[in-house]
């Protein structure tokens, strides 16, 4: 079946886009693509149907993000169930769906215990986005390996710290102590709970805050 999913929100749609089974022409919308899944997403849509949202293990354990897009189509396949919305309404053919913010898989997903990437914005984002060595918190930030790598110092949590450029420029190659700096933090591997993986979304999305505490 063919299935149209438009922004309640997009406007411009006459009676007639709901009636026909074949692609129509949509008024002021351009026609993106027909998803394998069947659906058609416009192009005012496709923000929209971008938008995270946070999926739950049949546990209630807070597991993934997926788009808006991703949790529809496992809506509709009655994979998932909708926990919680308050983004407005999405119209398909036959019904207005509430946007989902929140959902939760009918099925648990086992899966192995989740540990934080380690990039170089969480690097900065673990050290409170403050050089490890001087506390400076404005400008930019770079990465310093404690033990320099020429040393065999590794590309690991704790041998990784944010820093000023100043202070990685004054550390050069060299160990802490030999440059006569020290570390305001030990380093270490972040705490791989929902708070801080999904922590970071929540200035976005507030209403996950009730989901996310706990795990
Ligand atoms: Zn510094």
């Amino acid at each position: 079946m063919l299935l149209a999913v438009l922004c309640a929100g997009d406007g411009g749609l006459s009676k007639d886009t709901f009636i026909s089974n074949a692609p129509v022409m949509f008024n002021r919308l351009a026609l993106l693509r027909i998803q394998s899944s069947g659906c058609i997403i416009t192009q005012n849509c496709r923000a929209t149907m971008q938008e995270p949202v946070l999926v739950l293990n049949a546990n209630f354990e807070p597991i993934h993000i997926c788009s808006t897009r991703r949790a529809i189509g496992l809506i509709l396949a009655g994979k998932a169930g909708m926990i919680a919305n308050g983004r407005g309404h999405i119209r398909t053919i036959s019904q207005l769906l509430p946007r989902p913010s929140v959902i939760r898989l009918e099925n648990q997903v086992h899966r192995p215990r989740p540990r934080v990437k380690l990039t170089r914005r969480e690097i900065f984002r673990r050290d409170n986005y403050t050089c490890q060595y001087c506390g400076r918190r404005d400008g930019s930030l770079t990465v310093d390996h404690v033990i320099p790598r020429h040393m065999g110092g590794q590309h690991i949590w704790t041998n990784l710290v944010a820093a000023c450029p100043g202070c990685n420029h004054r550390k050069g190659g060299r160990k802490v102590d030999e440059a006569h700096m020290h570390l305001l933090h030990i380093p270490k591997e972040p705490p791989a709970n929902a708070a801080y993986i999904f922590g970071k979304h929540l200035n976005e999305n507030g209403e996950w805050a009730p989901y996310i505490s706990g795990w």
